[in-house]
This record gives structure tokens, C-alpha cells and sequence, in this order.
């Protein structure tokens, strides 16, 4: 007794004072913690800063509040936002033949253009004193999204102007009399802009580019200025070959300390006229043969004046963070909307042609095989509408969550990319033969487009969605390395101590938390509703506890090695990234108002996140590399197994027949695929040909009954729907409707052909 009450006194000497804690325990944590840092570029800080935390920072954290998720307003379209959309975002689609784009003029016509720079299209964010839109997060995603279901080469044309590049990095960093001069040519679409980055060597690791610039003095407009030689060699770059202003990010040298003692300042970026001498606007790309504008840019000891840095002189060096920081906002927006238009048009589409489209005597969306895909698309495409919902609120929100713009990034074109794949097995031929009524085959085509840039989908799951949130949305973790990075090592272990010890309190609830809930399999967790979805949302709790935990274990044991383990890091990360989804599909539900439509998708998409957790905690525990430590952890978090399954095929069946239903929650999801008017739109055809069959499906029936009663017995269908007529077994009217779906019908299932070669 003695003996513990005197280990208790020491405790408590050991926590309660801190020169005590200091020597005992804090110090050489600290000297450890020190020595396990993983080693972190100039770089790879810069990115850590970058951007904010937000709903991720409390799915990390391992106790998520759900009330505050649903307090989130969510973020709707202004009335001037939605009459650009109903006006002018339509007016263009009507006007664009993507197909003739693409396969016969390899480029936007010249009309299409001109609509685009008088309508403001290049304009979307520019702010409105300098003549641009001022539009929210939510409209620039709605706008790209809505045109991305027609025609991608023309989302890319009208995105890249409006997302990382010329106009935002002036917006935010720009000099006032940068920002007069630029903001309203770039919004009146007098400029074209393009923004250059990536170089032969340098793509994915864009920080080591090679291009240079030189501090020096130079003749320019006849006079002697301080000004920057530049040196560089672009490729893949975005309307470079139409471009009238090129952004550019180089590396900045000062050999002569001319502006300063630093002799590298490090990435800069600066803004040049196309038609400036000695810039060469090279060759053109095909990317995947889509016709959006790609190509090259290189200069030779090309002379630029230094107020032509963005941000002039002060800004010197800091291209890195302006980059990151922008980045860290406009991902979350173009690309996932790019996947989301997939979603859109392939569950409208893939809904309609299914019903339409009968084989062995059925619509082929009746087949039990076709509804395991087509539930996907659908399901996909709700949880698509909710990140994509989501996301944007953060950003109008004024969030720049770079954790969650990643995860939006790489999961909606991924999403995008599957259901894309089912849609065009799902319509097989129809979607094979190119041509102006196949309304997939470029989108299909593009899709790798969208998984490649502004951080290729490999680098950004297993580097950035854990790699960096690991670090920015653990609540202790970047205190801790910011500590380490005192030069003073008395000042850095004092800080540290007082994180640690908040740090210690959290790892130990963590620790008994997580055992408590694995034992009681989080039944007992509360829930802020009180129906269907409360199980989940008591999962998805347990389970974010679950990560925080592993999480810590992993920096522990791993340190610096966490970095180069990318496979452990990925699977830490799609945890993360399933657990934003599925709270993305229960906000959305809620938002919402919970209808009863709706079940079966939300409880699809959160078994799917559950499952994908599920599969990636399993994956961790079989490959850390201390089996001991997963064992223990396994065993503490998941006593009785890792029980998620995949969604049933009940509710596939349940999703299959929302798709196939002209209903408040097919449109609610599909709103954004452009329905075109003309009669020979290809979407527009298979949309009138669904609501025809529909329409006639009660006369279709009674036909159906009297043919297979042998009372009709006519060749073709058109002569059944006549002899139904004749023999009174439909009316006038339901003539009239079968008459009508028919000829939609064989619209619907029709190809192009062309002529021999
Ligand atoms: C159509 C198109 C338009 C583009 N537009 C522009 C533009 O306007 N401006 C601009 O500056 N750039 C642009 N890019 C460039 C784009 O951002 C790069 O293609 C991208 O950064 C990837 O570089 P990379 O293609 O050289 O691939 P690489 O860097 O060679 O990568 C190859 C593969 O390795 C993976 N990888 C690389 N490093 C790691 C790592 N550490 N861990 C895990 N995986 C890794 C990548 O994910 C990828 O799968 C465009 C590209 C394309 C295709």
C-alpha cells in the first residue's frame, strides 16, 4: 500500500511539475521527436501552412460533432447566379456540337469564343469593381459542372481561366495598378490567359523546376531597369497556344544582391505579355484528343521588368505559397465538378436509355447484371452532388480546408472515372460509336484529363490526404513541429512540454475510447438523430476515433519513414477521405429534410464508405511494419472483426428504379446534364423518349398481355400497336402514346453512320 500511494506521489511530482516533467519525460520525448521528424523541403512547409482546417480537422480528431455539420449553412445560387445558368450557360450549350468540336475542327469555333468573352465566362471570380462576376465557389462549380455534361473541351476553356492561374493569383496578390490593368481585359476576355508551371523535368514534384530567373538590369521601352532574365521550357499547359498573357513560375536568383542578400529568393511568379520579344508560344498537345487548347511555352534569356512579378517585388520568392494557397481553394472546385457533370450525365442518361432499351423482351435496367452497375452510377453520383454541395460551402464559407479540397479532388474524378466505365458498358454500342449522338465517348476520353492534373490522383492519396493531414488537422502535431523548430532549444522544449502533456490526455482517450467502442461496437455512441441513419452516424464516430488513434500510433512508431510508407499513408488517408464522404451524404440527406426517396441511396453510399474504411484499417493491420503493434491495435479497436459489408443487391434494385422514375430525386441529382431542345439532341432524344415510354407504360402493358395471349399477333411492333387499336384492346389515345414511344425509342437506340472511306 505504501508502496503505491508513494509511485502515486511521484506521478504526480513528475505531471504536476513542470522543470520535473521537463528533465524526465518531455525532454527526452523531445530529443526523440526531434530526431524522428521527417525530413520536410522549403516546399513541403510552405504546403503544411497553407489553406485551413475545418469538418476534417474534427473527423481526425476522433469525436466528430455532428451538430456542428448540420449547423453548416449550406451554400445556395444567388438569383443572378441562377439566371446566368438559365440563361447564358444555356444559350451556349445550345451552341456547342461537341462532336464537331473534337472530331472534325479539333478547336472551339470562333462564335463560341466570342459568347464566352462577352458573356463574362472568363470572369467567374474576378471581383466585380474590376468588371468580373464575383461569383460564388457553388456557381463556378455549377457552371463548369453544367458544361462539362456537354462538352468537356469547352469546361476545360471556360474552368482554367477561372481557377488556378492569371486571375486568381492577381485577385489575391496582385499590386493595385496590376489588378487595374489586368482584372478587367482578363474579364471583358480581352486577355487570354494561361498559367505555366509544369516543365519536361518537373511535373508531379513542381517544385523542382528548372526554369530560371536572373536579377539584372536590362534595357527596357529604351530605358536601363531592374528587370529578371528569364530562362524557360513549359509543357502541358492549358490555352498556352491561344494565351495572350502567360503566367509563369520560375526560380528567382539575386547573385548580384541586387535586391537583397538572399542570393536564391526561391519560386516566383510573374505575368507576361504573349507578344513580349522573345517568348515562344511552342507546339500544340492532343490531350486524349479533346480540343481544348494545350501546349507549350519556352523562352531564352528573355527580359521582363521586376514590377512584373505578381504582387511586384515584395512578392519575390513567394510563388511557392501563392501557388499552394490557391491551389488549396481551386481544387475543390473545377476538377471535382468535372466528376460530378460525369455523375449528372451518366445516371440521367444510363436511367432513361435502361428503361428504354429492351432486350430479351425486357428494359435491359430490369436485368438483375445491369442494376449491380447501374445502382453505382447512381448511388456515385448522390454521393457527388453532396461533396460537391459540401465542399463549396466550406469555400463560400471562406474555408480553404486543403485537406478537404484534396480528398474532393481525388475522389470525385476517381468516382467519376467508375461510373463513367459502368455507363458505357451499361449503354455497350450505343456509347462505342462515336458521333454527334453519343453523348459519353468524350467524356469517357477525358476523364484521365481530370485524374492527372493539378495533382496527379496517385501523388494526392498517398502523399497529400494523410501525408499533409496528418500534420495540419492533428489538433497537437503541428505545435509540436513548430516547437521543434525553435532555434532555442530551452524555448522549443517549454512549448513542447505544454503540447504534450494536452497531447498525452488525447492519445489515452483516444486509447480507452477506442476500446470501449470496439467492445460495445458503437452502439452505445450517441447520435444526433434519431432515425435510419443514426447507426451510422455512430460508425462513422467510431470510426474517426479509430483513425486518431492509429494515426498517433503511426507518427509514433513511423516518424519520418511515415513519409516514404506511402501504402500505409494512402490507406490512413482513404479512412479520412470515406469518412468525409459519408458525412457528405448525411448532410446532404439532412439538408434535405430526410426524404424517404432518398433512403436507399445514403444507406448504399455510407455502407460503401464503411466498407472502404473497413478494407483500409484491414490493409493497415496486415502491413505495418510491427505486426505486434496492429495486432494490439486491431484487437483493441475491432474485438470482434472487421464486420462492414457492401451494400445488398435489395437496394441496388431500390436505386435501379429511382433512376428509371421521373421523380423529384432523379432531378435533384441529374440537374446539371444539359438537356438539350433541338429534335435531333442526343440527350434530348433519350430524355423524350424515356418520358414517352413512361407515359405509354400502361398501354404498353395491355398490349403486352394481349400478345402474349396470342390476341395480337402481328409482325412488327408498329403493326401490334395498330391490330391493339383495331381490336379495341387500347384507346385512341394510348395509341397516340405507344405510337409516339416508339419512334422516340428507335431515335433513342440509333447510332451515327458515315459514309465509307
Ligand atoms: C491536359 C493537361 C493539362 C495541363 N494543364 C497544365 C497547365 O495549364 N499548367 C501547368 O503548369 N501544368 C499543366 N498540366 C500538368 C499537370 O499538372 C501534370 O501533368 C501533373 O502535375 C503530373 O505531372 P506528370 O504528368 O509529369 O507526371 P509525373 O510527375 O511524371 O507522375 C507520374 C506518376 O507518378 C506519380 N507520382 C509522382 N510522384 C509521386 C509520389 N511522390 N508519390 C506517389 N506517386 C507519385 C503520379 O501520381 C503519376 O501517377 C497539365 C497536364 C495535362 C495532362
Amino acid at each position: 500500500m505504501e508502496i503505491l500511494l508513494l509511485l502515486l506521489v511521484c506521478l504526480v511530482i513528475i505531471f504536476v511539475f513542470a522543470p520535473v516533467r521537463q528533465v524526465l519525460i518531455s525532454g527526452p520525448i523531445f530529443g526523440y521527436f526531434k530526431k524522428i521528424l521527417p525530413p520536410l523541403s522549403a516546399t513541403e512547409q510552405e504546403a503544411m501552412k497553407a489553406g485551413s482546417v475545418w469538418w476534417d480537422g474534427e473527423l481526425f480528431a476522433g469525436k466528430p460533432d455532428w451538430q456542428r455539420l448540420h449547423g453548416y449553412t449550406q451554400a445556395k445560387l444567388t438569383e443572378q447566379e441562377q439566371r446566368f445558368l438559365d440563361n447564358q450557360v444555356n444559350t451556349l450549350l445550345a451552341m456547342v456540337d461537341d462532336y464537331q468540336i473534337v472530331q472534325q475542327d479539333h478547336k472551339l469555333p470562333e462564335a463560341v469564343w466570342q459568347y464566352l468573352r462577352k458573356e463574362g465566362f472568363f470572369a467567374l471570380i474576378i471581383d466585380p469593381e474590376f468588371g468580373g462576376k464575383g461569383f460564388s465557389a457553388l456557381a463556378n462549380s455549377t457552371i463548369v459542372s453544367k458544361i462539362a455534361s456537354r462538352s468537356l473541351s469547352v469546361a476545360v476553356t471556360v474552368m482554367v481561366p477561372n481557377s488556378l492561374g492569371p486571375g486568381e493569383l492577381l485577385s489575391h496578390y496582385g499590386t493595385l495598378e496590376q489588378k487595374k490593368y489586368w482584372l478587367p481585359r482578363l474579364a471583358k476576355g480581352e486577355e487570354v490567359p494561361c498559367f505555366a508551371l509544369t516543365g519536361p523535368n518537373a511535373g508531379s514534384d513542381a517544385g523542382s523546376i528548372p526554369d530560371k530567373g536572373i536579377i539584372c538590369y536590362g534595357d527596357y521601352q529604351g530605358e536601363q531597369v531592374l528587370g529578371i532574365s528569364l530562362t524557360w521550357d513549359k509543357r502541358y499547359i492549358t490555352l498556352a497556344p491561344v494565351a495572350s498573357v502567360l503566367g509563369l513560375a520560375f526560380k528567382l536568383y539575386d547573385p548580384d544582391g541586387l535586391i537583397g542578400e538572399t542570393k536564391a529568393l526561391g519560386i516566383t511568379c510573374a505575368l507576361i505579355p504573349t507578344d513580349h520579344p522573345g517568348v515562344i508560344i511552342g507546339q500544340r498537345h492532343y490531350p486524349m484528343g479533346l480540343a481544348f487548347q494545350n501546349g507549350t511555352t519556352q523562352g531564352q534569356n528573355v527580359f521582363i521588368p521586376m514590377d512584373w512579378i505578381i504582387g511586384g517585388q515584395q512578392y519575390a520568392g513567394k510563388g511557392w505559397r501563392m501557388l499552394v494557397e490557391c491551389l488549396s481553394a481551386g481544387r475543390g472546385i473545377s476538377l471535382p465538378a468535372l466528376g460530378a457533370a460525369c455523375g449528372h450525365l451518366s445516371t440521367r442518361m444510363t436511367g432513361a436509355y435502361a428503361l428504354v432499351r429492351h432486350q430479351f423482351g425486357l428494359p435491359i435496367g430490369k436485368f438483375e447484371g445491369v442494376q449491380g452497375n447501374m445502382a453505382r452510377i447512381g448511388a456515385f453520383t448522390y454521393q457527388l452532388e453532396a461533396a460537391r454541395t459540401l465542399t463549396t460551402t466550406a469555400l463560400d464559407m471562406g474555408q480553404r480546408p486543403a485537406i478537404v479540397t484534396a480528398i474532393a479532388k481525388y475522389h470525385m474524378t476517381e468516382m467519376g472515372r467508375t461510373l463513367l466505365s459502368d455507363a458505357m458498358d451499361i449503354h455497350a454500342g450505343k456509347a462505342i460509336q462515336l458521333g454527334p449522338q453519343n453523348y459519353l465517348g468524350h467524356a469517357y476520353l477525358g476523364i484521365p484529363i481530370a485524374i492527372t492534373v493539378e495533382g496527379a490522383n496517385i501523388l494526392t492519396r498517398s502523399l497529400m490526404i494523410f501525408g499533409q493531414g496528418a500534420t495540419r488537422c492533428h489538433p497537437y502535431v503541428l505545435s509540436e513541429l513548430a516547437a521543434a523548430a525553435e532555434p532555442d532549444p530551452q524555448v522549443g522544449l517549454a512549448k513542447f512540454d505544454q503540447v504534450l502533456i494536452k497531447h498525452i490526455g488525447f492519445a489515452m482517450g483516444n486509447s480507452l475510447m477506442g476500446a470501449w467502442q470496439g467492445l460495445t461496437a458503437g452502439k452505445l455512441i450517441g447520435a444526433p438523430v434519431n432515425n435510419k441513419m443514426a447507426t451510422y452516424y455512430r460508425q462513422l464516430t467510431r470510426m474517426s476515433r479509430a483513425l486518431a488513434l492509429t494515426a498517433d500510433v503511426s507518427m509514433l512508431v513511423l516518424g519520418g519513414d511515415l513519409k516514404r510508407k506511402e501504402m500505409i499513408s494512402a490507406r490512413l488517408g482513404d479512412v479520412l477521405s470515406h469518412l468525409y464522404l459519408a458525412s457528405a451524404s448525411l448532410k446532404w440527406f439532412h439538408d434535405r429534410g430526410s426524404p424517404s426517396s432518398d433512403i436507399p441511396f445514403v444507406h448504399y453510399n455510407i455502407q460503401y464508405n464503411l466498407y472502404q474504411i473497413g478494407q483500409a484499417f484491414d490493409g493497415f493491420f496486415d502491413n505495418f511494419s510491427q505486426p505486434w503493434i496492429s495486432r494490439v491495435l486491431k484487437t483493441v479497436l475491432f474485438p470482434w472483426g472487421i464486420n462492414y459489408r457492401l451494400p445488398s443487391d435489395q437496394l441496388d434494385q431500390e436505386i435501379c428504379q429511382t433512376m428509371m422514375s421521373d421523380c423529384e430525386l432523379r432531378d435533384a441529382i441529374t440537374h446539371l446534364c444539359y438537356i438539350g431542345d433541338d429534335e435531333n439532341d442526343a440527350t434530348g432524344i433519350v430524355e423524350r423518349s424515356f418520358k414517352a415510354r413512361l407515359a405509354a407504360l400502361d398501354a404498353e402493358r395491355k398490349l403486352i398481355k394481349a400478345i402474349k395471349d396470342k390476341t395480337i399477333v402481328g409482325e412488327t411492333m408498329a403493326d401490334k400497336i395498330a391490330q391493339g387499336l383495331a381490336l379495341g384492346i387500347i384507346n385512341a389515345h394510348e395509341f397516340e402514346l405507344l405510337v409516339t414511344s416508339l419512334a422516340l425509342t428507335d431515335k433513342a437506340v440509333a447510332v451515327d453512320v458515315f459514309d465509307k472511306l
